[in-house]
């Protein structure tokens, strides 16, 4: 099998990370067997023993999404938070986790609980407070500093390399959850990180009917080793059909994230002004106080993730949900469709997010069409 990283990365996704091979089946076969035969010399055929170490589409599924980081190596996992999971578990007790106040909900909590548990320390820093995270970090001692370069669901945005750099200089690995940017928008490998996480349940799969999680990591460690190993030990394992999936999902991951960019792009310049809202929050207006950063890390589009404060606080959200007829209310992100959530609701009682808040994931639907949408909701407001 043949991959390159001298095509671009639409053509690597395109011919999912392997542009060069000629022969052979246009798509990767679904590899189901568990199981695999050994020759009269008890050798196994290929190297393949079992598919919980050695699964062949869930290693093209791998190879593809490797091609697109540009990484050392990419895993696959059960989920996103299986991936989050096995590096966690490759940190020592007594070991300090830096992490952002506000960030993925789910997965904040989940440290939290994790580190009480694994006896590690936690250091939360202010993304939006300048020199919050340098101070967060304790050298020596801050094993990870875990970071979103677009903060869920504030969409404040995170200078990767200035966090690589800070976390470096403390003696710290830099895991960067891109699952909001995707890599068809931003390789923090590219500056400095060295893991990427993903839920590929997102942006990366793109339809909304599997879920999977993903690291890449930027050098082949003893770090990197111990999440391998957790992977198969551990046994959060992508199963065959949904790495096959994934494939095809990867395949058209560049046009999906291109289109909703410009979407959400026209949807957050349509509404920055409107009396029904107190902001709009997206790093792709001018005004957005992470645009210059984001503008640097990202490329072609500031991603399809967008979150609305309305005027009336609590209620008036609620209300703007309720009233959307186009937007569906669920949670998660980066389908096909475009989803709106109130972020306070699901979060529960300890939740940092402002009640007027409702996130929104911009689909590849029609931009007039969502607007509308959005219009038609908020005019019944008032
Ligand atoms: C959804 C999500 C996760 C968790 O991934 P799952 O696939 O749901 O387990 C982690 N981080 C971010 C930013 C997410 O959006």
């Amino acid at each position: 099998m043949t991959t390159s990283e001298n095509f671009a990365f639409a053509t690597n996704a395109a011919r999912g990370g392997r542009p060069l091979e000629a022969t052979g089946p246009v798509v990767a076969p679904l590899d189901t067997a568990t199981t695999y035969a050994r020759a009269t010399d008890y050798s196994p055929f290929e190297g393949r023993i079992y598919s919980r170490d050695h699964n062949p589409t869930v290693e093209r599924a791998e190879i593809a999404l490797n091609v697109l980081e540009g990484g050392q190596g990419s895993l696959l996992f059960a989920s996103g938070m299986a991936a989050a999971s096995a590096v966690l578990h490759a940190l020592h007790p007594g070991d300090r986790i830096c992490m952002p106040r506000v960030m993925y909900w789910s997965l904040r909590n989940w440290i939290v609980r994790f580190a009480e548990h694994w006896g590690l320390g936690i250091d939360l820093f202010d993304a939006d407070e300048p020199g919050s995270l340098e101070r967060a970090l304790v050298a020596g001692q801050s094993k990870l500093l875990w970071i979103e370069p677009l903060l869920n669901p504030t969409w404040d945005v995170i200078d990767i390399a200035a966090a690589a750099a800070a976390a470096h200089d403390a003696g710290a690995r830099l895991v960067v959850d891109a699952t909001a940017a995707s890599p068809a928008l931003c390789r923090p490998l590219d500056h400095g990180a060295d893991i990427v996480m993903h839920s590929a349940t997102k942006y990366l799969n793109g339809h909304s009917d599997l879920l999977a999680g993903a690291l890449t990591t930027g050098s082949d460690d003893d770090f990197w080793h111990s999440i391998r190993d957790y992977r198969v030990n551990g046994g959060a394992v992508l199963g065959a059909f949904e790495a096959w999936l994934l494939l095809r999902g990867m395949q058209t991951v560049h046009l999906r994230v291109e289109r909703a960019s410009q979407n959400a792009q026209r949807i957050a310049e349509h509404f920055i002004e409107h009396p029904g809202l107190n902001a709009v929050l997206y790093p792709g207006l001018m005004s957005h106080p992470g645009f210059d950063v984001a503008k640097r890390q990202m490329r072609g589009g500031f991603g399809g993730m967008l979150s609305l404060r309305v005027r009336g606080g609590f209620d008036a959200a609620l209300a703007v949900a309720r009233n959307v007829r186009l937007f569906v209310r669920a949670t998660s992100l980066g389908g096909v469709e475009s989803l709106i959530e109130h972020r306070a609701s699901i979060e529960g009682p300890n939740s940092p997010i402002p009640d007027d808040l409702l996130r929104l994931s911009i689909g590849i639907e029609d931009a007039d069409d969502l607007i509308a949408d959005l219009e038609q909701a908020l005019a019944a407001m008032r």
